[in-house]
């Protein structure tokens, strides 16, 4: 499964929790968005920062390299991908090197995502 296929939402599987055995993890190559408690949580950010300007955290994420995007309006950071499109944290045996720090959103998938309920799921690796 490419890149372009994750956005053809109608080729994802029902989910059900015996997918995620051998997937190739395509949920993890969709944009994660995250809080600034995200953050603190996954040690980006330091409590102290969270409470200062957020667009100065931003800022210094965005060239550590750790951020792609920060959307003032809401608060919300969208995390750095891997050139390939994977999530930052991802590793190359596509299991999350952060599980336990993870984002909210990463939590509740796919609970919430672009298709609720349905997941991208496939056994091979990513072309
Ligand atoms: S933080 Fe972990 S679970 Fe969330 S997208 Fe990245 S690798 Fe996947």
């Amino acid at each position: 499964m490419s890149n372009g296929d994750l956005d053809k939402l109608s080729r994802w599987t029902r989910f059900k929790p015996s997918l995620c055995r051998g997937c190739w993890a395509g949920c993890c190559r969709l944009p994660v968005e995250a809080s600034i408690d995200d953050l603190v949580r996954l040690g980006l950010v330091s409590p102290d920062e969270a409470v200062g300007s957020l667009k100065k955290v931003a800022r210094q994420l965005i060239a550590d390299g750790k951020v792609h995007q920060y959307r003032a309006v809401t608060g919300i950071f969208t995390l750095a991908q891997k050139p390939n499109g994977d999530c930052h944290f991802l590793g190359t045996d596509r299991l999350c090197t952060v599980y336990d720090q993870r984002p909210d959103v990463c939590r509740r998938f796919p609970t919430v995502g672009p298709r609720p309920g349905y997941c991208p799921a496939r056994k091979q690796s990513p072309s």
